[in-house]
């Protein structure tokens, strides 16, 4: 009798698979079963292997997130932006959204447009006068080059009264 080419292993994962062993010498087929019953099959290691590549991108996320908001606090104090009010949980978010849309609106107006650098310190004063964080939230998509205007369009409900600034 041929030794049989077609063997159900059953993995470490627990998952019965039918393996064609008949690529491989016949005295080495059951060894070749037995060392794949000690592993995983095909799809629970794919589904662990993509499940490591979420976390470790996850991991990525949140490691730029903590660039970001470092670099946002960093900025906030060298143009003496005032802390942000609002909900706790939106803080972090609402600074970080503030210094990329401010930073860009430079860039965009000044850097690489007609403004003077006297009229932009008007633009950041203004900037300074609105703390609340939901504000900036609400302005993330907005072009940078529409700062100045969305700034003016800012109410007394943007901005608490007990701003220093
Ligand atoms: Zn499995």
């Amino acid at each position: 009798m041929a030794v049989k080419t077609r063997w159900v292993v059953t993995h470490a994962c627990g998952d019965e698979v039918e393996h064609d062993l008949s690529a491989r010498p016949a005295d080495r087929r059951a060894g070749y079963a037995r060392w794949l019953s000690g592993r995983d099959c095909t799809d629970c290691w794919r589904a662990q292997r993509d499940g490591n590549r979420a976390e470790e991108r996850a991991a990525w996320i949140a490691g730029r997130r903590a660039e970001e908001q470092q670099a946002a606090a960093a900025w906030a104090e060298q143009y003496r932006m005032p802390p942000l009010s609002g909900p706790e949980k939106i803080l972090d978010w609402g600074e970080r959204c503030r210094h990329q849309l401010v930073a860009a609106a430079y860039k965009a107006l000044v850097v690489e447009g007609p403004l003077t650098e006297g009229r932009w310190e008007e633009v950041e004063a203004q900037a300074r006068t609105v703390d609340r964080a939901g504000w900036w939230l609400d302005q993330r998509e907005a072009a940078p080059v529409d700062l100045p205007e969305l700034l003016e369009a800012a109410t007394d409900a943007d901005r608490s009264t007990e701003n220093p600034y």
